[in-house]
């Protein structure tokens, strides 16, 4: 019988595995930039990409200091992922609709590599490679807070101007909406008091 792989297989398999989602994801970023309506969410895509392309000089880096020649694994999560924003660009959404389609595209692909870093960090941590760790720790952070941008740029106009195009008659009762907010959330806390008792 074969020897058993270990952790370390296993932690060299995930980092080929990112080294190719990575470059899927410069391919797939170009292509939401410039999908992108708003000018903000545009350059949130080609910041990114421009982060993606150091996120694979890291990679190559920790290849490097584990004496592993730099080689890819196709990274089939992301190659669905990126399918499925790709179908998303096909259709015809109105523009702040297609951005809100876009940034959920967009964070499906950063949490998957959220998840992907993650591993890879604690596994390198628990074996002691702690120059690979760090390195990928950067890159966890930037995937993170690739993410927040995405989240701010939803929460900060997009989502709420794609639901006012969906929702005109709403959009006109600002205030009415605001007040019944209010009672909802005050309803919603007495019910928790109650639930408390
Ligand atoms: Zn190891
Ligand atoms: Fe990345
Ligand atoms: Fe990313």
């Amino acid at each position: 019988m074969a020897e058993s792989g270990t952790l370390h297989d296993a932690f060299i398999d995930e980092l080929r595995d990112a080294y190719d989602g990575e470059k899927q994801l410069t391919k797939a970023l170009t292509k939401l930039a410039k999908a992108a309506h708003s000018p903000q969410l545009r350059d949130a895509f080609e910041t990114h990409l421009e982060e993606t392309q150091g996120q694979i000089e890291r990679l190559e880096q920790v290849f490097k200091s584990l004496d592993e020649k730099v080689r890819g694994k196709h990274c089939e999560g992301l190659a669905g992922i990126i399918e499925e924003g790709k179908s998303i660009m096909e259709e015809d959404f109105d523009d702040d609709t297609m951005d809100a389609c876009l940034i959920a595209a967009g964070q499906r692909a950063e949490h998957y590599e959220m998840g992907a870093y993650g591993t890879l960090v604690a596994w390198a941590r628990a074996m002691g490679h702690t120059e690979a760790a760090d390195i990928l720790q950067e890159t966890l952070d930037e995937e993170k807070a690739a993410d927040e941008k995405l989240s701010s740029l939803a929460e900060g106009g997009i989502n709420q101007r794609a639901a006012d195009t969906a929702h005109p008659e709403d959009a006109d009762e600002d205030e009415e909406v605001a007040s019944v907010a209010a009672s909802t959330s005050k309803r919603a806390a007495s019910r928790t008091r109650t639930a408390r008792r």
